[in-house]
């Protein structure tokens, strides 16, 4: 039998060379598409090569290997070093120069839904952007207000003006209820270019100069510009969640156009493990934990993009997860405070709450990096938060909207009811709303259990917003049998309450506050209220407020003396005429519960 030849470099032997080039031609068809991505539309996608190889390279280069071993000729030279150049593009491109800061941010606001020092002190030498912030700026507690209602509080943080003003109360809000201009409208009004990323009450989006990508109340996938509508149909989709409804366009095309608009290849792998481990063995925790912060990394990877697409003078980002995550999740962070807890839940989800502000603070630092050294940098939350106290503990006893809200409005005309945990807001629209909150009392305080003759809902003390009512859950005498037999002045106990995950994190009114950046002292400040926040966001890009707001900047607020605003418009009301809505749908299913439990948000 004559021996085979080797080959004149002895590496491969016959047909091994046909197999090589295969190989090569494999890698290159996987590698291509990413080179184009990178020199083109989105120079951040690969910022993970070693994923890259793992997924698509190097199964490509097998399948080609594959396939070129059915030859058996000589093959050219060239197929090694093309190969080894295949494998090693996608390192080649991680490294390849990214834009640099935008250099045109005056102003970067950075929200963190629910943000608490308390928590952020707990996690010393762990969240470098936030530690790095307090040790160049300014730090305070910044003071909410009753009822700590997101939606609410956003809106009186971007226009400086309570409730009873801005007209924002419940959770069927939309921009256009909004009865006073926010930041963005005024300084958009005044010349400056404006991108906001997921504020609430932004829907329908306007056009502000920049970009209006609305949060996660927003009914529509609707966003300014509208090639930016994927990440708000990714979000309405549900396919994050376990229930699948057919979105307008399939999930592929919505991620082509995340590849197109700034989404990472980490991004992209993290949204293939969630959902197939979703698919594959479902758990709710893990599912709403790794959701949550997938939404974040993905928000992040566009925002950055979008910075760059679009250049804006004023820039905001707000983080939710941060909110969401430890409502659920609290009593696992302090489970001292919740006896009857899982241990092997403690053990696994402990860490769940940190997480959320670890990552908060990862996207903060991407975000101070992508605005650049010249903005000044604001970082806040509408409230804080807190374990679950009081009554609600440990029950497992949730308010339902629809009845009441029915018996309210047959009682004293339009409401709202919108559910929070153990909570509900009532929004009193009607013309009197003094009128209707007496009403409205009286009704609940009949809606008593006949076994117990006990009310099932307080009213919350404390200064509520006027035109709004807050209400919680009393469990005196109650237990998830109760919703089986006892009975509520002739109707079933189950028309108003229902066995429900408990909520073990709770709202405080005590936000955080910290601004740093040229011309901002550095140090302990005052504390705030967030009626001074949109005074203070103007004055930082040089505007005066409206006479018409309530709070002010702090003098200690400024590293020197405070700036020359010029003088203050008696209202900047007038603005609200010039807003330019980018869509104005003619009739529009107002947000409900369901919708909200699909996004995640509630349990
Ligand atoms: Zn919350």
């Amino acid at each position: 039998m004559t021996p085979i030849p080797p080959d004149r470099d002895g590496a491969a032997p016959r047909g091994g060379r046909w197999t090589l080039l295969g190989a090569a031609l494999g890698a290159w068809a996987a590698a291509l598409p990413a080179l184009g991505l990178v020199a083109g539309p989105n120079p951040w996608f690969m910022d993970a090569p070693q994923l890259f190889l793992l997924l698509l390279g190097a199964p490509a280069a097998a399948l080609g290997a594959l396939l070129g071993s059915r030859f058996r000729r000589r093959s050219p030279r060239v197929a090694r070093p093309l190969l080894a150049f295949g494998l090693g593009l996608p390192f080649l491109l991680a490294a390849w120069p990214q834009p640099a800061p935008s250099g045109r941010v005056k102003l970067f606001v950075y929200g963190i839904d629910g943000a608490t020092w308390e928590v952020i002190d707990g996690l010393k030498g762990e969240l470098p952007a936030l530690e790095g912030l307090q040790a160049r700026g300014g730090r305070a507690v910044l003071r909410s207000m009753e009822p700590l209602f997101s939606p609410l509080l956003w809106t009186t943080l971007a226009s400086g003006k309570a409730p009873g003003e801005h007209g924002i109360h419940g959770f069927a809000v939309q921009s256009t209820d909004c009865k006073v201009p926010r930041f963005w409208d005024i300084a958009h009004s005044q010349g400056l270019d404006v991108g906001t990323w997921k504020w609430l009450v932004t829907w329908p989006p306007s056009r502000i100069g920049a970009f209006q990508i609305p949060a996660w109340l927003a009914p529509e996938p609707d966003t300014w510009p509208a090639d930016y509508s994927f990440v708000k149909e990714i979000e309405l989709s549900r396919r994050m969640m376990r229930k699948e409804v057919a979105s307008r366009r399939p999930l592929l095309v919505l991620a082509m156009d995340g590849l197109t608009h700034g989404l990472r290849m980490s991004t992209l792998a993290e949204a293939a493990e969630v959902a197939l481990l979703q698919r594959l063995h479902p758990d709710r925790n893990r599912d709403f934990y790794r959701g949550q912060l997938l939404r974040v990394q993905m928000d992040r990877d566009v925002a950055i993009a979008a910075l760059h697409a679009h250049p804006a003078d004023i820039f905001t980002f707000t983080d939710y997860a941060t909110d969401a995550i430890p409502h659920r999740f609290w009593r696992f962070h302090e489970p001292a405070r919740f006896p009857d807890t899982d241990p092997a839940l403690v053990e696994r989800w402990g860490e769940a709450v940190h997480d959320s502000y670890r990552q908060a603070d990862a996207v903060l630092a991407d975000l101070i990096a992508a605005v650049g050294p010249q903005a000044r940098v604001v970082v806040l939350s509408d409230h804080g938060h807190q374990a679950l106290e009081g009554e609600a503990l440990g029950h497992l006893l949730a308010p339902r909207t629809e009845r009441l809200a029915a018996r309210l409005r047959e009682a004293v005309g339009p409401v709202d009811v919108s559910r929070l945990g153990h909570k509900l807001v009532v929004a009193l629209n009607g013309s009197d709303p003094a009128a209707q909150r007496a009403g409205a009392i009286a009704l609940i305080e009949a809606l008593r259990v006949e076994r117990t003759g006990e009310a099932i809902f307080r009213v919350e003390e404390g200064p509520a917003a006027a035109g709004t009512l807050g209400l919680a859950v009393r469990n005196e005498g109650l237990s998830p049998a109760s919703i089986e037999t006892d009975r509520v002045a002739g109707e079933p106990l189950s028309a108003y309450l229902t066995e429900g995950e408990a909520f073990s994190g709770d709202h405080h009114d005590r936000g955080i506050w910290l601004s740093a950046g040229p011309g901002l002292a550095q140090g302990a400040l005052p504390e705030l209220h967030i009626l001074d926040v949109t005074p203070i966001l103007l004055a930082m890009v040089g505007l005066p407020q409206g006479a018409d707001m309530s709070g002010a900047p702090p003098a200690a607020l400024w590293e020197g003396p405070p700036p020359e605003l010029g003088p203050a418009p008696a209202s900047y009301d007038p603005v609200l005429g010039e807003r330019d809505f980018a869509v104005l749908p003619e009739a529009v299913d107002a947000v409900n519960e369901e919708q909200l439990r699909a996004l995640g948000y509630w349990q």
